[in-house]
């Protein structure tokens, strides 16, 4: 299940080359070319999937499975102090590969990097009115 002119299509199997770190019949987990940190690297499903939304079940948890072994070994090979997961889907998350991934960034002490965001300040109302939106 691939699709035509897509990069990680292309990268997940193996029609261009990357830094595997780990590869199986369903995943491959790349080294960023771009990397926030020292090891930022990607899960990449070797199916087609344009993000979250599209992602089966099944898969979405042997991603998190997945993503687990790699942090716990990544952290003890690079000696990292912490680790971000993240996962961007669609243009306003800031996705701007549209085959599903998820980001494996390495964090250190002094890295320097800030993954964040600025805290909106809400009252107990608008709080209950979110809540009511999502869960009604
Ligand atoms: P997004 O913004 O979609 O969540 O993340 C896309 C990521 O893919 C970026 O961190 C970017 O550096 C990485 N990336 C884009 N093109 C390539 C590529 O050709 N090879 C590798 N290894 N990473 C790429
Ligand atoms: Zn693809």
């Amino acid at each position: 299940m691939r699709e035509d002119n897509c990069i990680f299509c292309k990268i997940a199997n193996g029609d261009i080359p990357s830094k595997v770190l780990y590869e199986d019949e369903e995943f491959k987990v790349i080294l960023d070319l771009g990397p926030a940190t020292k090891g930022h690297a990607l899960i990449l499903p070797k199916n087609h999937y344009h993000n979250l939304y599209d992602l089966p079940d099944e898969t979405a948890g042997k991603v998190m499975l997945l993503a687990k072994k790699m942090t716990v070994h990544m952290t003890e090979k690079l000696k990292c102090d912490g680790f971000n997961l993240v996962q961007n889907n669609g243009e306003a998350a800031g996705q701007t590969v549209f085959h599903f991934h998820l980001h494996l960034i390495p964090r250190y002490a002094e890295d320097g990097q800030t993954l964040g965001w600025k805290p909106l300040e809400l009252s107990q109302e608008e709080l209950e009115e979110i809540k009511s939106i999502i869960i009604g």
